[in-house]
């Protein structure tokens, strides 16, 4: 049976409008997606009533409303919470609609979801997302996304209004399996960065000078002049919070357990971030292991 494609411009829900949600939410709005809100938080959703959205009662009630639904929560539990809770995605969602969760989370929980929605007639995509409070606010973030191509090929205009690159990771789940892996990557460069860093100054030498060697090298990124730049303000403003990359770091743990994998440097890189947010500094930039390293 071929399957119904959404509208041209479906009426899509967005749960969640943290950091990230806000403005990806204000880029569907924008690009002209009907779009109704909720977030657990009543006050967080005016500025996007303000660009013409409507409020959701709750999770169900926005799920009952739309096409396809957003969600954009902190962690595993809070999506679980979200959707299959009391009042969740779950008791609303309509046959052939879509739940996309963007949030990073396990792959289990993404296979956990996709279950749920399926005993409505509904489908599934994971697509977590590449890129922090910058990208989400330019439409620039990079979405990886978990689930059948059909699906995906439904979707794709919500998610174009978002990213600017979407690549599909393979089943269920694989679109997290590789946001884990990325973010893997993400963790170390900002422990060696950091240590980098508390090195060449402890040694007397201009970081700046870190920072040009870098540029000059064979692995530049402008990753490392922006990250390096604020670190060495001492502006640790969250763009992206300690606590969410220390939660990234438990979800490669318990992937790494159930695969009987060795992770041996991302285990030491895990209990530098739990070390790190068991000081109180949770809710400031993930980069402020800098200045964790120097006390
Ligand atoms: P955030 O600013 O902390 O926002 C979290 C959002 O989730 C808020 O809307 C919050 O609602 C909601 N929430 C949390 N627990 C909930 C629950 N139990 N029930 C209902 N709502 C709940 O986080 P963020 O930076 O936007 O990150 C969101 C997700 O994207 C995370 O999975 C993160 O790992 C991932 N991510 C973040 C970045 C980044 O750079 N920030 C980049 C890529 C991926 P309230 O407003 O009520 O607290």
């Amino acid at each position: 049976m071929a399957r119904m494609t959404l509208s041209t411009k479906p009426r899509v829900g967005f749960l969640g409008l943290g950091t990230m949600g806000a403005p990806m939410a204000a880029n569907l709005a924008r690009a002209g997606f009907p779009l109704v809100v909720w977030n657990r938080t009543a006050a967080k959703m005016e500025p996007l009533l303000k660009l013409g959205a409507k409020a959701g009662r709750s999770p169900a009630h926005v799920a009952s409303e739309v096409e396809a639904v957003v969600t954009m929560v902190s962690r595993p539990d809070d999506v679980e919470q979200v959707v299959l809770g009391a009042d969740g995605v779950i008791e609303g969602i309509q046959p052939r609609a879509v739940l996309i969760d963007m949030s990073t989370v396990s792959p289990a929980t993404s296979r956990k979801l996709a279950g749920a929605v399926t005993t409505k007639r509904a489908e599934f995509l994971d697509a977590p997302v590449v890129g922090s409070k910058g990208p989400a606010a330019e439409g620039t973030l990079v979405i990886l996304v978990g689930g059948l191509p059909q699906t995906l090929k439904r979707c794709e205009p919500i998610l174009r209004a978002i990213g600017k690159t979407v690549i599909h990771a393979g089943n269920v789940g694989m679109g997290c399996a590789l946001k884990l892996a990325t973010n893997l990557m993400l963790g170390h460069l900002m422990a060696g960065l950091s240590e980098a860093v508390v090195l060449a100054k402890r040694c007397g030498v201009d970081p700046e000078l870190l920072l040009k060697v870098i540029e000059g090298s064979t692995f530049p990124s402008p990753w490392y002049r922006s990250k390096g730049g604020t670190m060495l303000k001492g502006d640790f403003s969250p763009h992206f919070a300690l606590k969410l990359m220390r939660k990234d770091f438990e979800l490669m743990k318990q992937v790494a357990q159930e695969l009987a994998l060795r992770l041996p440097v991302t285990e030491v890189v895990r209990q530098l971030f739990a070390e790190a947010e068991a000081t109180g500094k949770g809710d400031l930039d993930y980069s402020v292991i800098f200045e964790h390293l120097q006390t």
